[in-house]
């Protein structure tokens, strides 16, 4: 096992992976830009180090500043938690070529499923179903067009190496299409470095659905079931829970099955996704893979009784998963709710500092967090500073615990998305489960809900 982990990455995340460390034993290594110098990541580790300037080019994405760090602090392994460089093949590569133990799939899996349009590739290999869409990289807005009409509107335009659901647009006709391609490719360049777009045919009203799996080094890999995550703003998951009222044991193994094939394609290791969409018409289809831990893994971890985190830390230490798929059942319910630093009702950031905190508990809640008061919310960073995450013997019951604990999370000082989250989870429909990708448009004018297409 390994004796000290640096957590390349901060938030909630880092804390998260800093609890399962203690519970293992393992030492911590923090890194953090200047910003972040009084974050409770860098208060509860074990050692810390300053990798440079908030910009994330300076510091969180800096492979050489932290590389750098696991190497002064004498670290044997590296855990990239979620977004920043937890997707990078080459952070993975030289991690390896630096004899450090980088927790998560090897650089060969992360580039092949990375690349959203590769990953599409594969996964028709493995007789998974895709979108009806293009065969690879659109190099031109003119074969866009072309292939556009050949999908049939409505069309989505997305970023081969997108993901938090930037990169992405959709078009109804030709002339969206244009826009689409140049906005898209123009977001893409600035967000992942990569304006590379792939297109498919634009599903209506379909459930976000993904299965949860868990390759070892030792050729086994099982699925923990899947998250329904439709409740989305701007293609940005709000809302997650676990299991999906949505499936019927027939179709969670058929569409488990699906994910397990593709993972197997590849030799998938330690914890990946598979995202599909579900249309109307309960056919699925494969969107993409994501090669880390998912911001909304809590959900899976109450019904599956598993710490993802530790797991994830013991397979890369090479020990084989203790239990088959047979061990894995679904124990009651569990709903996460994403609070960010937002206005509740236009979606600008807030950010400033907390004055008052009170987060809420009780039966069957649970807040993973590093905001306190007095904690300074920088612009700098992604906008989520918590998630409350309820579980319950039954949907009905994990959704009261979610109501009363949104009930009771004060946070003063900056605005949050407390108001809509109540209000999510007030809505009828919700309580229903009968939701899809388009449920959030009941609660915002229009032009919030797809970015202009300027
Ligand atoms: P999840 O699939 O775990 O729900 P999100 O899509 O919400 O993840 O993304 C989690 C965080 O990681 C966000 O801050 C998002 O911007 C960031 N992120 C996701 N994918 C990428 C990527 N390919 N490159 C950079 N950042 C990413
Ligand atoms: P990201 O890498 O940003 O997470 P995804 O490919 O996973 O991007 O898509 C994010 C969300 O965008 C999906 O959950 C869904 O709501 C929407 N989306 C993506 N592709 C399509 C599509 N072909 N049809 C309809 N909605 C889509
Ligand atoms: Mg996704």
């Amino acid at each position: 096992m390994f004796k000290k982990i640096l957590i390349a990455n901060r938030g909630e995340i880092a804390l998260r992976i800093i609890w399962a460390c203690k519970e293992l034993g393992i030492r911590t290594v923090a890194v953090h830009s200047d910003v972040d110098k009084d974050s409770l990541h860098v208060k509860f580790a074990d050692e810390d180090v300053c990798i440079g300037p908030a910009r994330n080019i300076d510091s969180y994405l800096n492979i050489s500043r932290i590389i750098s760090a696991a190497e002064i602090t004498d670290a044997d392994a590296i855990h990239p938690g979620y977004g920043f460089l937890a997707e990078n093949a080459h952070f993975a590569e030289v991690c390896q070529d630096c004899r450090i133990t980088f927790i998560g799939p090897g650089p060969e899996i992360i580039r092949q499923m990375g690349d959203k349009a590769m990953a599409r590739k594969t996964m028709m290999r493995a007789g998974v179903p895709v979108i009806p869409g293009s065969e690879g990289v659109v190099p031109t807005v003119e074969e866009a067009v072309v292939l556009a009409e050949e999908i049939g509107y409505p069309v989505i335009v997305k970023a081969a190496a997108g993901g938090g659901g930037r990169g992405m647009r959709i078009a109804r006709g030709e002339s969206e299409v244009r826009r689409a391609y140049e906005t898209a490719q123009r977001e893409a360049a600035a967000a992942f470095g990569s304006g590379d777009l792939y297109m498919e045919k634009y599903i209506e009203n379909p459930r976000h659905i993904e299965f949860q799996i868990f390759g070892d080094k030792h050729g086994n890999i099982v699925h923990m079931n899947e998250r329904e995550c439709s409740i989305q703003r701007r293609h940005q998951k709000l809302v997650e829970e676990a299991p999906s009222v949505a499936l019927t044991p027939g179709l969670r193994q058929k569409m488990a099955e699906a994910a397990l094939a593709g993972a197997r394609m590849v030799g998938y290791v330690n914890a990946g996704t598979v995202e599909f969409l579900l249309d109307e018409r309960r056919n699925f289809y494969f969107i993409e893979m994501n090669t880390r831990i998912q911001v909304e893994h809590p959900v899976t971890e109450n019904i599956a009784g598993i710490d993802l985190i530790k797991e994830q830390i013991k397979v890369a230490a090479g020990e084989p998963l203790p239990y088959r798929q047979e061990d894995i059942k679904i124990l009651g319910h569990s709903i996460e709710c994403r609070v960010n630093a937002e206005d509740p009702v236009t979606f600008a950031p807030s950010p400033g500092t907390i004055r008052a905190f009170h987060l809420p508990g009780g039966p069957g809640i649970r807040v993973d967090t590093a905001a306190h008061a007095e904690a300074r919310i920088s612009p700098y960073y992604d906008s989520m500073i918590a998630k409350v995450i309820s579980r319950g013997n039954s949907r009905a019951e994990a959704l009261s615990r979610m109501r009363r604990a949104m009930d009771s999370f004060v946070v003063e000082g900056i605005k949050t998305n407390i108001p809509l989250q109540q209000r999510i989870l007030a809505d009828p429909d919700f309580e229903r489960g009968e939701i899809s990708t388009r449920f959030m448009e009941r609660f915002m004018p229009a032009e919030k809900v797809e970015p202009a297409l300027s």
